[in-house]
């Protein structure tokens, strides 16, 4: 006897499935095909037939973050843990939109706190950097929301964050600077003081492998 084959539902397992709203979809897809025409193409030639259709999806997808409750996210793991070492997650992927011109800038995120009785999950820390960049941004604020979320949820010593990256509008339009990277940071608590901050900004620096 083969359970595989009796029960369906071992093999539907796990199934991952993307939902979209029906109206903003529709909505999008009509915008979407305007600006095709508006822009001099034809949206009823074969390659961009459905062309409306993805990109409402894939915008609904990288603008998933409005949403999505960070403080929330990082609640549901936070354990109370008597450590004040720092914690460092670093080289976080990162992929985002201008708010200016909704071109996409991505880098990597480097995120550290100390904390004050409570931790939370490594990967809640990773969730609250997607969460923040799929939203439409600039990456000064970005950098300042990722860190107040941790503030604010865990009450830590301290909390660093440190965003390097690269912008398209910069790249593509504009100044066409194609090698500028872009850095900013935000700091709280213990890492206002210089030792600490040097510490964090020795350990991002520190290539391991
Ligand atoms: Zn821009």
């Amino acid at each position: 006897m083969n359970i595989f084959r009796k029960n369906k539902s071992i093999i539907m397992a796990y199934k991952k499935s993307e939902q979209y709203d029906e109206d903003v979809t529709s909505g999008l897809i009509e915008n979407y095909g305007n600006a095709l025409r508006l822009l001099g193409e034809d949206p009823n030639r074969e390659g961009l037939q459905k062309t409306p259709e993805r990109l409402a999806k894939a915008m609904q997808f990288l603008t998933q973050g409005y949403q999505l409750d960070p403080h929330e996210i990082l609640n549901s793991a936070k354990f109370h843990e008597d450590i004040s070492e720092m914690i460092i997650v670093k080289d976080i992927e990162l992929y985002s939109m201008c708010e200016h011109h909704m071109l996409p800038f991505y880098g990597k995120a480097h995120v550290a706190y100390i904390p004050n009785g409570y931790i939370t999950g490594l990967s809640k820390i990773a969730r609250v950097v997607d969460v923040y960049s799929r939203r439409l941004q600039v990456q000064e604020r970005l950098t300042h929301q990722i860190l107040n979320s941790i503030k604010e949820t865990l009450n830590p010593l301290g909390v660093a964050v440190v965003i390097e990256a690269s912008h398209l509008c910069m790249m593509m339009r504009g100044v066409e600077k194609q090698n500028s990277v872009t850095t900013t940071s935000a700091f709280f608590g213990e890492f206002e003081k210089n030792e600490t901050r040097s510490e964090f900004v020795k350990l991002i620096s520190a290539k391991l492998h």
